[in-house]
């Protein structure tokens, strides 16, 4: 991987103008290898390739598709030490994360739409003694695909895996800060007996660069994008001249909202979790933690104590909590976002710096801020590192309108043994996921998406189906 190339029509291939750019680990600040950058002729061979390829693999059966998706699991699987090595030297990710978490999962999606395309069904209205309406269901054509830096191998087969399954092929752009594991699955998907052209991969940048011009192609007719809500936003003025169908996954500043009737036990140590797991860096975490008056001193003084004993450093070392942030111009932002905190009156509990025992890496302590309000940038806009605040609310009124009070709705976790307030609450809160008493759970038949400005459409069991296929329906007069 010091020399990665694009994957286009099944073999690995340089940018035509032969331009690169660095890849660099995070943790030590040193440049690992280079990235071929693609530009409008990769992607446009890309989408050529996956057209070519369209013809066939969607005329294979869900069977035959299905046994495929297993091979590439199985294969994730056998080669999951260096997957999560590749992903943590691009992250800067704990190792013992990405080998629990990100790869694990990511052979997990396979299996999960392998196993769900086969049960796939449509509807039949009979207009009894008239006519006879079934409904077909297939694919749509070439999907861009395009995916972020933190949990970069577990999000993008999360789009991959329903989008084979259901029979589409795939031009993929992953996020230039991580292009390494996409490479590999390029390679395990070549080896599980994936059709050459069916999936693509063209490394490169977003905006004026490969991302765009995925989005702007008159021949891909869908784009799937996980990024930042400016992102969406730039992908869907894009994508209007072609009309695609769109799904975003973006986003997030979730409330985390702790009552005085929880298991304080439970809801600290997920808050920690839920707070600094992968650095904050996942666009779940509940970086809004907002605490009834009863509780707030005693759960402010234990998040602190925890934050501060979580182990931070090499994310090669086993007993690393938590590891290095995606890049030193990421730190630099997040930093931003806690030194203007502080400008408007935040106080720093814990944290707010590097490390003083690192001397090289874009290590950050985690962060506890509090003295801060809804008007403060702090708590609006998404920092997506280790940084969360917390505020004391004294009404349920109160903590619902404070954590509605956002253009982002993608999760939200509320902690209260009190089965009643919990179905209140929790109908209240405009979000797409909501969590009660948990955090991070997901069954993946469920519903996945963000509602304001986190996202567009639902990803997840049939609704992921429901995206990657078309439906036309079928009226035969009796
Ligand atoms: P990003 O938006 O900067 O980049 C995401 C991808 O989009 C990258 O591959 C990038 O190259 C590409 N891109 C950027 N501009 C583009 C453009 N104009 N046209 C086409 N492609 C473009 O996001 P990021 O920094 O990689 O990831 C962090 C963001 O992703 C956070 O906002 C986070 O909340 C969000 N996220 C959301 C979810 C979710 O499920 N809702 C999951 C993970 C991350």
């Amino acid at each position: 991987m010091e020399r990665v190339l694009h994957f286009i029509d099944g073999a690995f291939v340089p940018s035509e103008d032969g331009r690169t750019f660095d890849n660099v680990n995070p943790a030590t600040g040193e440049r690992i290898g280079t990235v071929a950058e693609g530009g409008r002729a990769e992607i446009d061979k890309a989408v050529r390739a996956a057209r070519r390829a369209f013809r066939s693999w969607s005329r294979t059966t869900a069977q035959e598709r299905a046994a495929i998706l297993h091979r590439i699991a199985n294969l994730i699987e056998e080669n999951l030490e260096e997957l999560a090595l590749l992903e943590t030297r691009d992250t800067g990710k704990p190792l013992s994360l990405a080998k629990s978490l990100d790869i694990p999962r990511s052979a997990y999606n396979f299996r999960f739409f392998a196993d769900f395309v086969k049960g796939l069904s449509t509807e039949t209205f009979e207009m009894e003694g008239v006519a006879l309406n079934y409904a077909l269901r297939r694919p749509v054509g070439v999907a861009g695909l395009i995916s972020p830096w933190n949990l970069p191998l577990f999000l993008l087969t999360w789009k991959v895996a329903p989008c084979l399954a259901a029979g589409n092929t795939c031009v993929i752009k992953p996020a230039e800060l991580t292009p390494m594991t996409a490479t590999k699955l390029a390679e395990i998907c070549k080896q599980a007996g994936v059709p050459d052209g069916v999936v693509n991969v063209v490394h490169g940048f977003g905006p004026d660069a490969a991302g765009q011009f995925l989005t702007e192609h008159e021949d891909v007719d869908l784009i799937s994008l996980t990024g930042e809500t400016t992102t969406g936003k730039a992908v869907m003025r894009s994508a209007a001249s072609t009309l695609k169908r769109l799904s975003f996954e973006l986003g997030g500043k979730n409330p985390n909202i702790v009552f005085a009737d929880c298991d304080f036990e439970d809801a600290i140590a997920t808050t920690v979790r839920s707070s600094f797991v992968n650095q904050g860096e996942v666009c779940l975490c509940g970086s809004r933690i907002y605490v009834e008056r009863p509780l707030y001193d005693r759960f402010v003084e234990a998040l602190v104590d925890r934050a501060r004993k979580l182990r931070i450093g090499d994310p090669l070392d086993p007993q690393t909590d938590v590891g290095s942030l995606i890049s030193e111009e990421h730190l630099q932002r997040v930093d931003g976002f806690v030194r203007r905190a502080v400008e408007q009156g935040g106080r720093v509990l814990t944290g707010g710096k590097r490390p003083e025992h690192l001397a090289r890496g874009a290590f950050y302590e985690p962060t506890v801020i509090v003295d801060v309000d809804e008007t403060c940038e702090i708590t609006r806009q998404e920092v997506f590192g280790p940084v969360v605040t917390v505020q004391p609310f004294d009404t349920e009124e109160e903590v619902i309108r404070l954590a509605n009070d956002t253009h982002y709705g993608l999760s939200a976790t509320l902690w209260t043994s009190n089965l009643k307030r919990a179905h209140r609450v929790a109908g209240e809160l405009e979000a797409g996921v909501i969590w009660v008493n948990t955090w991070f759970l997901r069954d993946l038949r469920t519903p996945f998406g963000g509602m304001k400005q986190s996202g567009i459409g639902r990803e997840g069991g049939v609704h992921s189906f429901e995206f990657f296929t078309e439906l036309k329906n079928v009226c035969i007069k009796l």
